[in-house]
């Protein structure tokens, strides 16, 4: 396939004027995308990336299972009058294509009432339902009958997660053989992993349930199909691409992932630069931005009078938001609470998550009134505005496949600090290690040495750097443009390269 496609190069207007021949297609297929249906990640990056793609010129549709929570979302779809139409799980099923499309994307919803028409989106709360492979493998399946009744044909087909894993064994049944095949991981800890009894439920052809493609310890594993079967495999981070090579966190998968290592591409995710603008965003007091970071200061005042901080004269103010679980490092900010009040410093913490963690993070913080603050629960507009008023913003993650919140907390102008790992030590640079630095990055996960980085960092704060590196990191451009860039031009590479 020859097709000069308008995204692979530097700039959106200039790349408009390039166009020889058709832009190319790119069939997503995912189990949620904002703002349709969102659980986590992943519903924000299926949410920006293709509208970002078409802004470049390419043609996307996305497809999803039809849930109940679209509706409660707002949105209502609308019959394609179109229907997809085949035997899965042993009941021959018609199901309804319904369509919404937004910013030019076309997102295409399966309606199948009997697998999707249920609350959750993976299983009622703190669980998962038990035909989950049933649910999923029929996603996969019936993405690629949606494209064909809906006359759009795909160069690329681009799946996300264990949910969409199995999409490529259906290709060549469905007459698709030659589209070139993207498997992203956002997570690898999830994989979709099943006894060998739900084979029969999947709808896949002899030629793979007999092959040794489908498993992996004796266990079904969509993930590892995937995989295996993709023409290219992508993660969320170079570092994170690396470190699933690694049996410390390959999680089984390593030595398949090494196999295919020169076939794994490391992208960064992007923030929507949109919906993190500290110009435009009403939770914050003032409005500002990299030229006018006096404005930011007045935002720090009013959050610390409205959490009743008071820290010393010299002393910085240190944020955290996120889940409280091990993997985020919570427990750490546990350990170093007490150190940092000593120093006069305060100490924001949002977040939810391990009971456990919740408990000692509660009774660390109660002597340290107009020093600590600390919420438990989301709130997203409290969250926005910790981040447009703290000075330092802290991400001890023991892993991190990207991060978002290091990349929202420099565009507003929130100096990070982080440990070095995936994402994290991709998106943000040493100040001291270097000229251009974006924050401060540390190596081990242990109280030491996050107290030694913050140590650095009040020296910072003391030293007024601040002044000159709040709009140094303002004006990153961590955008999803950026990254949609990487896709596009790793389609179309690849495309030529396997000769599709
Ligand atoms: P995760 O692994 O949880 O997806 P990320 O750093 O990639 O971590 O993204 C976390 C996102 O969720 C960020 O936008 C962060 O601001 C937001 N967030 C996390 N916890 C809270 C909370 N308690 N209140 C508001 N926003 C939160």
């Amino acid at each position: 396939m020859k097709i000069k496609e308008r995204g692979d190069s530097t700039g959106a207007e200039s790349e408009s004027s390039s166009v020889s021949t058709r832009p190319l297609r790119i069939l997503m297929v995912a189990a949620e995308a904002a703002p349709f249906v969102k659980v986590g990640g992943l519903g924000d990056v299926i949410g920006t990336l293709p509208r970002r793609l078409v802004q470049l010129g390419l043609e996307v549709a996305v497809v999803l299972p039809y849930y109940p929570e679209v509706g409660t979302r707002g949105h209502r779809p609308l019959p394609t009058g179109r229907e997809v139409v085949c035997s899965h799980g042993g009941i021959s099923r018609r199901s309804p294509v319904l369509e919404e499309v937004l910013d030019g994307v076309r997102y295409w919803f399966i309606q199948e009432d009997d697998y999707f028409g249920r609350e959750g989106v993976y299983g009622p709360p703190g669980g998962e339902y038990p035909d989950s492979a049933e649910r999923f493998s029929y996603l996969g399946r019936t993405a690629l009958e949606a494209s064909k009744v809906m006359e759009f044909s795909p160069d690329v087909l681009h799946c996300h997660d264990w949910h969409a894993s199995l999409t490529p064994l259906y290709l060549e049944e469905a007459g698709m053989g030659r589209v070139l095949k993207i498997l992203t991981i956002h997570n690898l800890a999830y994989q979709g992993v099943f006894n060998i009894g739900v084979l029969p439920s999947l709808g896949l052809p002899p030629r793979v349930t007999e092959g040794p493609i489908l498993f992996q310890d004796g266990n079904v594993n969509f993930l590892k199909a995937g995989i295996v079967s993709a023409d290219r495999l992508t993660t969320v981070s170079p570092t994170y691409a690396a470190e699933i090579q690694t049996p410390d966190q390959g999680w089984g998968l390593d030595g398949i992932l090494r196999h295919r290592k020169r076939d794994i591409y490391g992208i960064l995710n992007g923030i929507d630069f949109d919906e993190w603008d500290p110009g435009s965003d009403p939770s914050l007091r003032v409005p500002f931005s990299a030229a006018d970071i006096e404005s930011r200061r007045r935002n720090r005042d009013y959050l610390l009078a409205q959490l009743g901080l008071h820290p010393g004269p010299q002393s910085p103010v240190f944020a955290f938001i996120g889940r409280l679980v091990h993997q985020k490092g919570a427990d750490l900010i546990a350990s170093v609470l007490p150190d940092l009040v000593r120093h006069e410093a305060c100490i924001i913490v949002l977040g939810t998550g391990d009971p456990e963690i919740e408990r000692s993070l509660k009774e660390i913080s109660t002597p340290f009134n107009g020093k600590v603050s600390l919420t438990i629960g989301f709130d997203e507009s409290l969250a926005r505005r910790i981040y447009g008023g703290a000075d330092f913003f802290l991400m001890p993650s023991r892993f991190e496949p990207c991060g978002l919140g290091q990349m929202i907390a420099m565009r507003y102008g929130s100096v990070p600090i982080v440990r070095a790992t995936g994402g994290l030590k991709d998106t943000v640079k040493d100040l001291e290690s270097d000229s251009e630095g974006t924050g401060i990055v540390f190596k081990d996960a242990d109280p030491e040495s996050l107290l030694a980085a913050a140590g650095r960092a009040a020296g910072i704060f003391r030293n007024g750097r601040l002044g000159e590196i709040i709009p140094r990191i303002m004006e990153l451009d961590n955008s999803w443009l950026r990254s949609a860039r990487r896709f596009a031009r790793l389609y179309s590479e690849a495309a030529r390269k396997e000769g599709k």
